[in-house]
């Protein structure tokens, strides 16, 4: 049988399909990635702001489609679509097979195993890896207690729910015996593992644990919360050699009128305290982050003090985007909603801004010897993709490099040529 299992959204979207294809494993079924050529089509969706959910419902209806063309036999949806609108789904697409709500994935996996008459899976792997076999995500916890006026994703996903840290330390081993040396550390708010059990510390606890399994080689932080990071997080950065040296640190705004109004549970000063700390006491720490424009009642005073906090903190990495207001958020209820083309005008200025600022330090990086891990081939000049430890798959610079390099393994590269968003590098030896 073949399965194509198609995720939209993010990685913990890609760890939940990881689980769910892990369960359907065996040597009755073959996972291909055209769903033109399948039998089954699998679609975990995301939903938390209407773009995600206008894709989701464009890749249904593809699905839909095929279908009616006899290309495919079976559709099921699973995601945080389902998540938030189960009832009208079921009524408005019947062509699909099965729409599944359940946040468990390894038990939706147990569903669709019975629904197509597989034999259950014998296979001892936690997830089947959707990235490429040398680094994935590590998803700690599912929920999130924060509220952001703005935010849908705690309609969908819940409150916090931490993973209980022998589960995530055996799924990492195996993760490590398969081949992963870089983990990433996902969730809607990774430093807010453990809060809601009184466990301040319990991060800190997990990363060291997960340090002690021998073949990992790097340790990401994805997703920290400005109002969550800790003293103790910051100290364990000069602790851990493992842990990249690198924190997503999505701040959003910087105007304490619009945190306010988002809900974010920090002010101006102890966001400036966390950067300052951050800088101060991790040489050469690489802070990405995400900044939202256009939120209702943003006038030219706030937009002002935003371009100014970019300029001044100078983030190694950043990402922006556009207000979007959500139906049953209380931010979409707001007055002064902001019109498309400002927003528009003020993401552009932002990312002029940053454009020129990672252009210089890229520049800076000209010279210098880093660690590199290979990611993949690339299709033109016979060379391979790499990335530094204050890089992320996917939505950060890449490394471009020839010579006999092998994906998954390290190497010492000197830095030789640079521009905004990639450099290029010789390499001079490996590492691992
Ligand atoms: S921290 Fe805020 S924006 Fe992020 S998932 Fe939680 S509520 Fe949403």
């Amino acid at each position: 049988m073949k399965i194509c299992v198609i995720t939209l959204g993010c990685p913990k979207n890609v760890v939940d399909s990881e689980y769910l294809t892990a369960r359907l494993l065996n040597d009755k079924v073959e996972f291909i990635d055209r769903a033109d050529q399948a039998d089954v089509v699998i679609i975990n969706t995301c939903a938390f702001i209407l773009p995600a959910r206008e894709e989701a419902i464009e890749t249904i209806l593809e699905a839909v489609n095929l279908k009616s063309q006899g290309k495919i036999k079976r559709i099921y949806v699973t995601g945080c679509l389902p998540q938030l609108y189960l009832d009208e789904l079921q009524t408005e697409l019947p062509e699909v097979d099965g729409f599944f709500a359940q946040l468990d994935f390894n038990q939706i996996g147990r569903k669709l195993t019975r629904e197509l008459n597989l034999e259950s899976s014998k296979n001892s792997q936690k997830r089947f890896l959707q990235t490429p076999g040398h680094y994935a995500y590590l998803k700690i916890s599912e929920g999130c207690d924060n509220r952001c006026f703005y935010c849908t994703i705690p309609r969908i996903k819940g409150n916090y729910q931490s993973w209980a840290r022998t589960h995530l330390i055996d799924e990492a081993k195996q993760l490590v015996d398969g081949g992963v040396r870089e983990l990433i550390l996902v969730a809607q708010d990774t430093t807010y593992y453990g809060w809601e059990k009184g466990n301040r510390h319990a991060l800190i606890n997990l990363i060291n644990s997960l340090a002690k399994v021998e073949q990992l080689k790097w340790i990401r932080i994805l997703y920290a919360h400005p109002a969550h990071v800790e003293d103790k997080l910051i100290q364990l950065y000069n602790e851990q050699e493992k842990l990249c040296r690198y924190i997503d640190l999505p701040i959003q705004h910087i105007s304490n009128k619009i945190l306010k109004s988002m809900g974010r549970q920090i002010a101006e000063n102890d966001i400036r305290k966390v950067i300052a700390k951050l800088r101060n006491q991790v040489p050469n720490i690489a802070i990405r982050t995400t900044l939202m424009v256009g939120y209702p009642g943003e006038d030219e005073e706030d937009f002002r003090l935003l371009k100014n906090f970019v300029s001044q903190v100078q983030f190694e990495r950043l990402g922006v985007f556009k207000f979007i207001p959500e139906s049953g958020t209380p931010a979409a209820r707001l007055p002064d909603q902001i019109d498309e083309q400002t927003k528009e005008d003020r993401l552009q200025e932002i990312m002029e801004l940053q454009y020129d600022i990672a252009g210089q330090k890229n520049q800076k990086m000209l010279g210098q010897t880093v660690a590199v891990i290979i990611d993949e081939p690339e299709e033109k000049n016979a060379s391979f993709a790499g990335r530094t430890q204050w890089d992320s798959p996917l939505i950060d610079n890449l490394v471009h490099l020839s010579g006999e390099v092998e994906a998954g393994k390290f190497y010492n590269v000197t830095i030789n040529r640079t521009e905004e968003y990639d450099l290029w590098g010789k390499v001079n030896s490996l590492i691992y």
